[in-house]
């Protein structure tokens, strides 16, 4: 089928509906054109031509809850954080917080002075995913009890990744945004899961170093599906590009600034950048936070730490907390006197 001509729709099954019910609509449909997104969701794709017929057709059909279009959130893109910063909103927010999570004591002398900087949420890596096996791995459930405590002790929202499905149940309970690492931009199964978890939390999705801007936003598609299939209303997730691998080795990957730019023109989800991953060298993160803002980026998560000289992950690029203060000032300024944009 000619993808230009085709529509999808996406046929969400009611819980009482039984395997025969679903597969026997998959094979009525043709299988090569269905796919399914755990059991109760099925994506068909349909020429765009018989898209109402089809949409009256499956509605009416036994055991089907509602039928969809993609993407079809009724609900506004821009996140909004249980402290009450919106990420997606035209204003830029900052998520700020060390790599790894090393210590309450850590977490909370920087989560106190990031706040007062400005930073919306916080972040730290409780579960690491390093490419050697001999690195830190991070704290694991101890790293999330710190971030919670964190949280209670400022109010900062906390931002945390997760890299194993297995693990989204415990992850879930402690965070209030689900990070999505580089690394794992195409565990497919992790993306569905994370879109579809019980707990609601958005997802912060971050581009592989070695993905097209399609594949990202296919990536993206896998959570957006596991929203659609609990039945959300809104997309709960935020796009982050952190920097892909090219011939340009003078910095850790190469922040691809126009990548931000075409992402705000191809979807209505927020997008955030990564300075940090991206510079490997704090000497420029500032310089690229600053490139990304003026890119139109929503927001940016940025590495901080109080020594980053004995940070047990990524200390090299690692802002420490005056630092930090002092690109949230300039960033202030450049906004504030940026004049009718
Ligand atoms: C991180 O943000 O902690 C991280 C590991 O980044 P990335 O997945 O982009 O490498
Ligand atoms: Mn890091």
């Amino acid at each position: 089928m000619n993808p230009m001509s085709s529509a999808i729709l996406l046929v969400r099954f009611r819980d009482d509906a039984g395997p025969e019910t679903c597969s026997a609509l998959a094979g009525r449909l043709g299988v090569d054109r269905c796919r399914w997104h755990g059991s109760r969701l099925l994506c068909v794709q349909i020429e765009e031509s018989s898209r109402e017929g089809m949409l009256a057709e499956l509605r009416g059909t036994a055991g089907v809850r509602d039928v969809l279009t993609a993407p079809d959130f009724p609900g506004p893109s821009a996140v909004r954080l249980p402290n009450g910063a919106v990420i997606g909103d035209g204003s830029l927010s900052v998520i700020a917080g060390p790599c790894s999570v090393e210590s309450a004591a850590q977490l909370c002398e920087i989560a106190a002075s990031v706040r007062e900087a400005g930073a919306a949420a916080l972040r730290g890596g409780a579960f690491k995913a390093r490419t050697s096996p001999y690195s830190f791995g991070g704290l694991g459930e101890k790293g999330l009890e710190c971030l919670a405590l964190a949280r209670e002790k400022t109010g900062l929202p906390v931002v945390t990744e997760v890299l194993d499905a297995q693990d989204l149940d415990l992850v879930a309970r402690f965070a209030d945004v689900l990070q999505i690492g580089s690394r794992n931009m195409q565990n497919t199964p992790l993306l569905f899961q994370a879109g579809s978890h019980a707990s609601g939390k958005p997802v912060i999705l971050k581009r592989g170093f070695a993905a097209t801007i399609e594949e990202f936003l296919q990536a993206a598609q896998y959570v957006l599906l596991g929203r659609l299939s609990a039945g959300r209303r809104e997309p709960g997730l935020i796009l982050c590009e952190r920097g892909i691998r090219t011939p340009c080795d003078a910095t850790r990957f190469t922040l691809d600034v126009g990548a931000i730019a075409v992402l705000q023109t191809r979807t209505d989800l927020p997008v955030i950048a990564d300075p940090s991953h991206a510079a490997g060298d704090r000497r420029y993160v500032a310089p690229l936070a600053r490139a990304a803002a003026a890119a139109g980026a929503d927001g940016l998560l940025v590495e901080v730490h109080p020594d980053p000289a004995q940070a047990w992950s990524d200390g090299p690029q690692c802002l420490d907390l005056r630092a930090f203060a002092q690109l949230m000032k300039g960033l202030r300024i450049e906004r504030s006197e940026q004049p009718c944009l």
